[in-house]
């Protein structure tokens, strides 16, 4: 390496990738007494948290948020499962699939065959010993190409011409090229987890309904801005039930909000406003978006080029449009919460009286879809000031059947996840909180030999639940005195020859300056309660 380029290398600092963040100390102190409050409020209402891993399988949101969202479709970190054992496996799959078979050679269809026969072997194996590998799409696919492999062991023993025997091998290259290592994601969100999970651990047999509440980080590929993170985190609470009419499920909705409004209001988050509608289900669904879709067809020349092929793709996300020109034109769509089916009428009506009788206020909000697959009937979101265009600090709704989907029994399910990085900045922003620091006392000792006195002192007031910083060397009193200032102590204790001859400490506040001399006993109690005892 050239001096020159060493020194380039020694300047280029390491730094975290976009869209992740470290959080520091201070605002940890923050976090943490949010994520506090999480599980103080939820145990309140019956909820037991769940901790799921942050690695799953993509199948696992593929099924759940469907291939169309933009979380599966452009949104997910993957990473490929390949197991050191496997190698073998690949690489066939990498000789059957890229392989340019030259037809009229037979030694070279001999390899050809060997390798797609090797390959099929070692993916029978291993579907036969590992259930979630590749799911149903391999399955199929394996069997499929044990077939094809036949049909060209037939085709060469009955002299087919090269140009069908291409053909054949072109087809089972494709085949092939589609059989992938097994693909997990780093998960973009977590209701499907919870589901994953209920299911496998047969949570259904539970007593009662299953209320489970979960935190931390997620993980979606967008383009980062205040408030939107790649690496974000999340608090969330689902409650599944196999039982219950419609207006219990109204009340189960209306009880998950009011817990998530006492949650904000114990956090300290002030002004939010929450925001309900009802997106009906697959019976009302359907028919409103063919209504939505004529309406749209109408007025297509006014609207921008996303909206114009939303029309055909997902209408319900022109709703979700911010484009200035199009907000006239979707204030006079038709609105779901008329179109509903009775069921859903009769559910909407109760969630929004038994939210009346919670005294939560709320505001219908029509264009309020979500932008995933799963949801059905009550959808909300909870907005707070102070972020921006990234206001949303939790969104929410009931997804009766995803439980099903993936394979479980019929079960209803409500949830809702609320950002922790949103919650964080808007209570930084609106209520501009003081810089906390949490220590209590800064231990000035002078002289080397007072050192081990200092050491037990320090000891004995954290055993008592103080936070203290003992310098590790000695300084001079004026310098520990204006460090203790900078590192925002309350107290500092000062111990010195005197101190420790006649176990009488002297306790500066540093607030006022106001001293004190204090025997070892009465220490704690002070320094807890800021009086002597
Ligand atoms: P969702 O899982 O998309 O329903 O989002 C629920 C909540 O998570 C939102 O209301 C946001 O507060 C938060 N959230 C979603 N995506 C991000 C992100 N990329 N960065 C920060 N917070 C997010």
């Amino acid at each position: 390496m050239s001096e020159g380029a060493g020194k380039a290398q020694e300047k280029r600092k390491v730094h975290a990738i976009k869209g992740v963040r470290d959080i520091l100390p201070l605002e940890t102190a923050l976090w943490n007494r949010v994520e506090q409050t999480a599980h103080e409020v939820f145990a309140t209402y019956g909820f037991g948290e769940i901790r799921l891993p942050i690695l799953e399988h993509t199948h696992l949101f593929e099924r759940t948020l469907g291939l169309e969202s933009d979380v599966v479709s452009k949104e997910m970190y993957s990473i490929l499962n390949r197991e050191k054992e496997d190698h073998e496996l690949w690489a066939w799959r990498d000789v059957a699939s890229d392989w340019d078979v030259p037809v009229e050679d037979p030694n070279a269809l001999d390899q050809f065959e060997d390798a797609l026969e090797r390959l099929l072997e070692g993916l029978d194996i291993k579907l036969s010993e590992d259930e979630s590998f590749g799911g149903a799409v391999a399955d199929s696919a394996v069997h499929a190409l044990w077939e094809k492999l036949d049909e060209l062991r037939e085709a060469r023993s009955k002299g087919v011409p090269p140009k069908d025997l291409e053909t054949l091998i072109d087809t089972i290259r494709l085949k092939v090229a589609c059989i992938r290592e097994e693909e997990l994601v780093l998960r973009p969100e977590a209701t499907a987890s919870v589901c994953r999970a209920y299911i496998e651990h047969g949570m259904h047999t539970l007593p009662g309904n299953v209320k489970l509440y979960y935190m931390g980080p997620m993980f979606r590929r967008e383009r980062p801005q205040k408030g939107r993170y790649r690496q974000f985190y999340q608090i969330g609470a689902e409650v599944l039930s196999h039982t219950g009419d419609l207006k219990e499920d109204a009340r189960v909705d209306a009880e998950v909000i009011e817990m998530l409004t006492t949650f904000f209001e114990k956090a300290g988050l002030e002004g939010t406003a929450l925001y309900i509608n009802s997106i009906g289900c697959k019976e009302c669904r359907p028919k409103y978006v063919e209504l939505l879709r004529t309406a749209l067809t109408k007025v297509k020349d006014k609207l921008g080029p996303d909206s114009q092929r939303r029309i055909e793709t997902n209408p319900l996300r022109v709703l979700d449009s911010k484009l200035e020109s199009e907000q006239a034109i979707i204030e006079k769509l038709p609105r779901i919460a008329e179109h509903l089916c009775p069921d859903c009428l009769e559910e909407y009506t109760e969630v929004k009286k038994q939210l009346a009788m919670r005294g939560i206020s709320y505001t219908q909000n029509f264009r309020l879809v979500r932008g995933l697959d799963y949801y059905m009937r009550t959808t909300f979101e909870i907005t707070a000031p102070g972020l921006g265009s990234q206001n949303a600090v939790c969104g929410g709704g009931r997804y009766d059947g995803l439980v099903e989907l993936l394979g479980g029994p019929p079960t209803k399910g409500i949830g809702f996840a609320i950002g922790t990085d949103r919650v964080i900045l808007s209570l930084q922003e609106i209520r501009k909180l003081p810089v906390e620091r949490a220590l209590d006392v800064y231990v000035a000792w002078m002289g080397e030999k007072n050192y081990p006195a200092a050491m037990k002192i320090a000891r004995r007031l954290r055993e008592g639940g103080l936070a203290v910083e003992l310098p590790p060397g000695e300084m001079k009193f004026g310098k520990a005195l204006g460090l203790a200032d900078k590192l925002g102590a309350r107290y500092a204790l000062i111990i010195g020859d005197d101190e420790v001859a006649t176990k009488q400490f002297t306790v500066k506040r540093l607030e006022d300056g106001e001293q004190k001399k204090l025997g070892e006993r009465e220490l704690v109690a002070y320094l807890k309660a800021g009086e002597a005892p």
